[in-house]
């Protein structure tokens, strides 16, 4: 039997045994890099999630492959070296196929989103400037961005752009790289998250392979680094970065930066870098007004073949107004829903099915989407996660739930406390620093963050 199906088989025992969300957290990009002396080496992405897998899951993999292959003695863990891309997109397309599956709301976007990236320059091949809908809440945005595709490294460098949650900027600085490698192919282009930047740099300097990280990042005619303002947080990342910014620039290679806000409004963002991306072109992307709602959802039901009254898209565009992503995710239930019924959907069945975002535009993120992801990530139970067990396990996973509750949400440290079965708000205050102290020399836990964030925006 070949690794590919051996590893299929793992998976599809081990499935079951977790949560959804812990089996996609833990297991994509899995596979088996190769099987020697009875020793089955099983490539992950990342150290974290080596560690993850050894501590957690070493029995349930072991078991699993010793059931499929009475060969297999033991297991060891690898960080990327699955030998054939197959494995990887195979599993890929099985999570796809299950998520779809199991999480009919999620829709089919959101599998592409997250699954077909470019691992050369981490783009994402759905974001293009043909499916990126202008209208006066983008239009200098676009403009901006336009002009940088015409001259790359030129006219407007950097380009920095700004503006709330869901509302394009991801999609806009990625077409922008799209677009330069449709025009030319040879371009290099390098995206990249801030978090994952930083958690990079970390990963660096433990393993001495600055240099090499150095390369990576200054050798592009084209960086994008999305929001920014994570970076702001630490001085050794701002230091990092301005070298990079500034190789880069002197060659005149093209640099593009998102953030939630304009630079001045970075508090912590050091001056030196302040003034570089103000001497550049600074655009924001504000709210779609109703009509650019309408057409956006127009031309997203357009794509997936749907025929949708317009009355039932008007009442979605009434009725979604601060964030494209959800406006998205409201046409996707729309759309499953009518998959699974003859009839062709109502403004009453828009009604209960917008009727989560609809109530709550505003509470996009809340104390409870924060506590379901943490309990959900580390596998226990919400009143574990809340309530005075000392479990040693849920001390970490509480943690990091005040953490994000303070950062995301400017929660009060007593409040957060009160949330948490009552406790000081000294051991908030404890556990925020702690945290973030941890942060920064701690490349495991900047991904686990990441993971957990992904999952709290996301869902
Ligand atoms: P941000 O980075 O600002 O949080 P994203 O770029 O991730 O937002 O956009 C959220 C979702 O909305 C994505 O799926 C994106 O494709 C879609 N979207 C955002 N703006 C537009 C637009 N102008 N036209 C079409 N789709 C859009
Ligand atoms: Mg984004």
């Amino acid at each position: 039997m070949d690794q590919h199906a051996l590893w299929q088989i793992v998976l599809a025992k081990i499935e079951p045994t977790l949560s959804r969300p812990s089996f996609l957290t833990w297991f994509h990009d899995t596979g088996i890099a190769h099987v020697e002396d009875g020793v089955a080496t099983v490539s992950v992405p990342n150290g974290f999630m080596r560690e993850w897998l050894q501590n957690k899951y070493h029995k349930a993999i072991l078991h699993a492959l010793r059931e499929a292959n009475s060969d297999i003695k033991d297991v060891s863990y690898v960080i990327g070296q699955t030998e054939t891309a197959s494995l990887g997109s195979a599993l890929k397309d099985r999570i796809a196929r299950r998520k779809r599956a199991l999480a009919p709301s999620l829709g089919e976007d959101m599998s592409i989103r997250e699954l077909s990236v470019n691992p050369e320059t981490s783009l994402n091949p759905r974001y293009t400037f043909s499916n990126f809908v202008v209208g006066s809440f983008n239009e200098l945005a676009n403009a901006a961005a336009q002009s940088v595709v015409k001259n790359p490294g030129t006219t407007y460098n950097p380009l920095f752009i700004y503006g709330g949650v869901g509302l394009g900027k991801t999609h806009l600085i990625q077409a922008i790289g799209n677009e330069l490698i449709a025009r030319s192919p040879n371009v290099k282009v390098r995206y990249a998250p801030s978090e994952k930047y930083m958690g990079e740099i970390l990963d660096a300097l433990r393993n001495q392979s600055m240099n090499a990280l150095k390369e990576k990042y200054r050798s592009v005619d084209l960086l994008i680094m999305d929001d920014i303002q994570f970076i702001a947080r630490t001085e050794k990342m701002q230091e990092e970065f301005f070298h990079t910014f500034n190789a880069l620039y002197e060659r005149n290679k093209q640099i593009i930066i998102s953030s939630d806000r304009p630079p001045q409004a970075i508090a912590t963002l050091e001056a030196r870098l302040r003034s570089r991306f103000e001497g550049g072109m600074i655009a924001d992307v504000g709210l779609p007004d109703f009509e650019t709602r309408l057409t956006i959802l127009k031309a997203k039901a357009e794509t997936k073949e749907i025929v949708m009254g317009d009355d039932v898209l008007k009442y979605v565009a009434e009725n979604i107004k601060n964030n494209i992503r959800e406006l998205e995710g409201a046409l996707n239930q729309l759309v499953m829903a009518s998959k699974l019924s003859s009839a062709p959907i109502t403004v009453d069945t828009a009604k209960k099915v917008i009727a989560t975002y609809a109530a709550a535009p505003k509470k996009f993120l809340s104390p409870k989407k924060i506590i379901r992801a943490v309990s959900e990530f580390y596998d226990i139970t919400e009143k574990e996660l809340m309530h005075q067990s000392r479990k040693k396990d849920v001390v970490h996973p509480r943690q990091i739930a005040m953490y994000l509750m303070r950062e995301h949400l400017k929660n009060s440290y007593p409040s957060i406390g009160e949330k948490f079965g009552g406790r000081d708000h000294t051991t908030v205050i404890h556990s925020c620093e702690k945290v973030g102290q941890d942060l920064l020399t701690n490349p495991e836990l900047v991904e686990e963050l990441k993971a957990i964030r992904e999952r709290i925006f996301l869902n």
